[in-house]
């Protein structure tokens, strides 16, 4: 008879502790392997980029420290999750039960899990899922989740035991090929660092020392790096769990002095889980307006306008700062994230699907389920939410006054005087020559009228809401995707 074994399937939950799949593998007392697919698939889907990958392996690199004492490993498998499960079945063991987290990402995850679904059921071999975080498969609207996510944080976080194994033989015919993981193992020293130990090493900094100021740094572009918590890629990629840090900060001596800061981090926190929730309800949020009316609204491509904004050369320094600075860091704050967004689709009038792969391929925290949604509110494509057109200049002066952020990341700006660094297109020939930049020729002129192509975009956007199908869509989504107690009377 074929030894039984069981196996812990990882996707984005690499971490040792509060993670059930692996705690059932050890509670169901038959050996185990816990795998992990860099699936083809997947990684050349227009969302994926290095930094991404580079950041799970990463992960994984520190998780197999911490499971060596145990004499296991992640075995690590280059090829569609299918393909794997196919050829583990061939192997001289009894797959038992396959222990994984739910996955809500985007479409392309959904239907590979159905095709998986499918070859298991077929093989009589048990596929477990599990909840991931606070949110919930199945259901139709949000009544009682509020309560429910309330109740699941105040749930004692698992502590992963982990029984020595005698690691089982068998041979990887899907390896990682030298040359992809001689890329992976580079790690560029501008990211945060990946995995487990990190995560906690952000969070314990985050309540000791940087976290006072979260409330009141938020929105600043170059105080907020320090001042959030940054733990949003742990977070995406399951370093560490939403639990682990709402109980941690939670509990911690240093609430009782920072309750305003650590308050609005675990606020976010719980918006985390909700935006998911939208998302695992509907993933086509990826691809259409979230407000299907909203599809009938016309945007015209500006390929030479996307190219600019994608590199930093709008002519608008603080637009051109934050996505520059995405390329180098993978990270912007919130209000930077939403006013980048805002740029694109209110002031250059493009489709927010012409930045969203771009964006989601510079985030290092990429999550699908915060991601897209997101970018529809910034867009003004749910048509329940206030839209909001942020003015980059006005961004400019409010959390970048002096213009660190800027010179930073725009360095052709770097001697230009604190007056002129919103805009930089105001100076006079002398100017310029006192600060040795030309604008047109070292920096770009803004590629856009702003004020006027505000006005144009507030008209257009809050026009539309008065579609017939806008208003029709808004009621569904209401009833879908607003908690009850947050629905306008
Ligand atoms: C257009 C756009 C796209 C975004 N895409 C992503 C994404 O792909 N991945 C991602 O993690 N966040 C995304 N966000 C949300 C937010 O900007 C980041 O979570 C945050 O900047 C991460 O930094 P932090 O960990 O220091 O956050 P903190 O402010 O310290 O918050 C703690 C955690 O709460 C969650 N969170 C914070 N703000 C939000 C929010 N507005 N909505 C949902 N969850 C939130 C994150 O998990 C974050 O790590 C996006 C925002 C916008 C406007």
């Amino acid at each position: 008879m074929k030894k039984e074994i069981n196996i812990v399937w990882l996707k984005r939950d690499i971490r040792s502790q509060d993670h059930q799949p692996l705690y059932e593998a050890e509670q169901a007392a038959i050996p185990y392997v816990i795998i992990y697919c860099f699936e083809p698939n997947l990684i050349s889907y227009p969302d994926v980029s290095l930094r991404h990958l580079r950041f799970i392996y990463h992960s994984i690199l520190d998780l197999n420290k911490s499971l060596e004492v145990f004499g296991r490993k992640v075995i690590v498998f280059h090829n569609d999750a299918i393909r794997v499960f196919q050829y583990l079945n061939t192997l001289n063991f009894k797959i038992a039960t396959i222990f994984s987290y739910q996955e809500s990402g985007t479409e392309i995850t959904w239907q590979r899990d159905k095709e998986i679904s499918t070859y298991l059921k077929g093989q009589r071999i048990e596929w477990r899922e599990y909840q991931k975080n606070g949110v919930i498969r199945g259901i139709r609207n949000r009544q009682g989740w509020d309560k429910y996510w309330y109740t699941t944080m105040s749930m004692p976080v698992l502590r992963n035991n982990y029984t020595k194994q005698t690691i089982l033989q068998f041979e990887n015919p899907f390896p990682l090929n030298d040359d992809f993981e001689a890329e992976l193992l580079q790690y560029p020293e501008y990211f945060q660092p990946a995995g487990e130990i990190y995560a906690w090493k952000y969070l314990n900094s985050f309540v000791e020392k940087r976290g006072k100021d979260y409330h009141r740094f938020i929105s600043k572009p170059r105080e907020s790096r320090t001042s959030c918590t940054r733990l949003s890629p742990y977070l995406a990629f399951g370093n560490l769990s939403i639990r682990q840090a709402v109980r941690f900060i939670k509990s911690h001596p240093n609430f009782s002095f920072n309750k305003r800061a650590f308050t609005g981090a675990i606020t976010r926190m719980k918006w985390h889980d909700h935006f998911i929730q939208k998302f695992e309800v509907e993933c086509a949020y990826e691809k259409r307006c979230i407000n299907k009316g909203y599809e009938l609204l016309e945007r015209k491509i500006n390929s030479g306008h996307l190219i600019k904004w994608k590199t930093g050369q709008t002519g608008f320094p603080l637009v051109d700062a934050c996505m520059r600075c995405l390329h180098t860091t993978g990270w912007i704050n919130f209000r930077m994230r939403a006013m980048v967004v805002s740029f694109l689709c209110h002031h250059l009038d493009q489709d927010w699907r012409t930045g969203a792969y771009h964006l989601a391929k510079l985030f290092l925290d990429y999550e699908p389920g915060i991601h897209y949604p997101q970018i529809q509110m910034q867009a003004g494509t749910t048509g329940v939410n206030i839209i909001r057109i942020y003015n980059p200049l006005k961004q400019s002066k409010d959390h970048d006054p002096k213009g660190i952020f800027i010179k930073k990341w725009v360095p052709e700006l770097q001697n230009v005087p604190e007056q002129f660094i919103h805009e930089p297109n105001n100076m006079t020939t002398l100017d310029e020559s006192f600060c040795g930049v030309k604008i047109g020729v070292d920096y770009p002129r803004p590629i856009i009228n702003l004020s006027e192509a505000g006005k144009k975009a507030s008209l257009k956007i809050w026009g539309h809401r008065k579609n017939e199908l806008v208003r029709l869509e808004k009621n569904r989504i209401v009833k879908t995707h607003v908690r009850p107690n947050s629905r306008k009377k």
